[in-house]
């Protein structure tokens, strides 16, 4: 059976709009997978305790019928082997991150995994491209849709949304 998932993109080293349209791309290829709509491009400050640079974020919807950790595993390999992301300093930069935010309604609690993604709700960064795509997405946990999860917001790093130039 296929279950709609959303993931979230983020990049802060090389060419991070390449990066996020080639993960894209290959999330695409995936057995089972189709990405169904992608959110805008946000460039973003970084959260957290390491100095480094902004990242571009963005987040996928997907129709997929791999489980939970097919996908994650699948995830993963597409950040080391595609993108050779190195796993060094904890929330530090990286050439390409891939979270799996929801999994239709499931509740995944692991060591390897937990759905939904537990620090989604305080980040502004994942909120603003998903409440463009699924703004009454209710969390299935909190009980709140995303554009209030959004709304209710501290002033937690800056988010831009990439605009497309006025012409
Ligand atoms: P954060 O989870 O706070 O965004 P991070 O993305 O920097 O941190 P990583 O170093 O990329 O963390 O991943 C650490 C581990 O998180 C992974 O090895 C993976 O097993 C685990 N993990 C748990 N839940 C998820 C999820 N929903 N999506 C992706 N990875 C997850
Ligand atoms: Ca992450
Ligand atoms: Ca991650």
């Amino acid at each position: 059976m296929e279950e709609k998932v959303f993931i979230a993109l983020g990049s802060n080293e090389g060419d991070r709009e390449l990066n996020l349209l080639r993960a894209v791309a290959e999330i695409g290829r995936l057995a089972g997978t189709r990405i169904t709509a992608l959110s805008h491009f946000y460039d973003t400050e970084p959260v957290g305790p390491v100095p480094q640079g902004n990242f571009l974020n963005a987040v996928a919807r997907l129709e997929t019928s791999l489980d939970p950790h097919g996908l994650l595993a699948a995830l993963q390999r597409i950040e080391t082997e595609v993108f050779r992301r190195k796993r060094t300093v904890h929330w530090g930069p990286r050439i390409m991150d891939l979270d799996i935010l929801f999994y239709g309604d499931l509740h995944i609690s692991g060591d390897d995994l937990v759905v939904p993604h537990p620090r989604l709700h305080e980040r502004r960064f994942v909120l603003e491209p998903l409440a463009e795509l699924a703004p009454d997405l209710l969390h299935p946990l909190l009980g709140k849709k995303m554009r209030e999860l959004l709304d209710g917001l501290g002033g937690t790093g800056k988010v831009v949304r990439i605009q497309e130039a006025v012409s």
